[in-house]
């Protein structure tokens, strides 16, 4: 019983993505014990994973978030979940730990950030 707790959670973790240099990141899969390497394509949005999944696997989706937290820059914005509920802030700096903002110039701690947007990638589609 207790070794099938054990398993539950090993395999609900999330994997664990560490930045090595330029748009490379290792990525640490809690569920196989294995650790793999992606990199963030020169677009910035999509990554590639050298794990066995043949269709697009979940390592992707955290690697490409922490692409995005990592470059993230002055004008981009982010969301971030308050006690009012998610409001929408604008960066003017960012730290490993905090996001600075202009609506809150205090800052406030990563995991509070939901969702990052690029000012480019608005300006591409207005
Ligand atoms: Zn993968």
């Amino acid at each position: 019983m207790i070794q099938r707790n054990q398993t539950t959670i090993k395999n609900s973790l999330p994997p664990v993505v560490t930045h090595l240099e330029g748009d490379d990141y290792s990525v640490y899969s809690p569920r196989s014990g294995n650790t793999y390497t992606a990199r963030v394509e020169a677009d910035g949005t999509t990554a590639i994973c050298d794990c066995p999944a043949r269709a697009r696997c979940w390592h992707l989706g955290f690697v490409e978030q922490a692409h995005e937290r990592r470059t993230l820059q002055s004008g981009d914005r982010v969301l971030a979940n308050e006690a009012r509920g998610p409001v929408w802030h604008t960066v003017l700096s960012a730290t490993a730990k905090r996001v600075y903002t202009r609506e809150q110039p205090a800052g406030f701690a990563w995991a509070f950030v939901l969702r990052c947007e690029r000012a480019t990638r608005r300006r591409e589609a207005a």
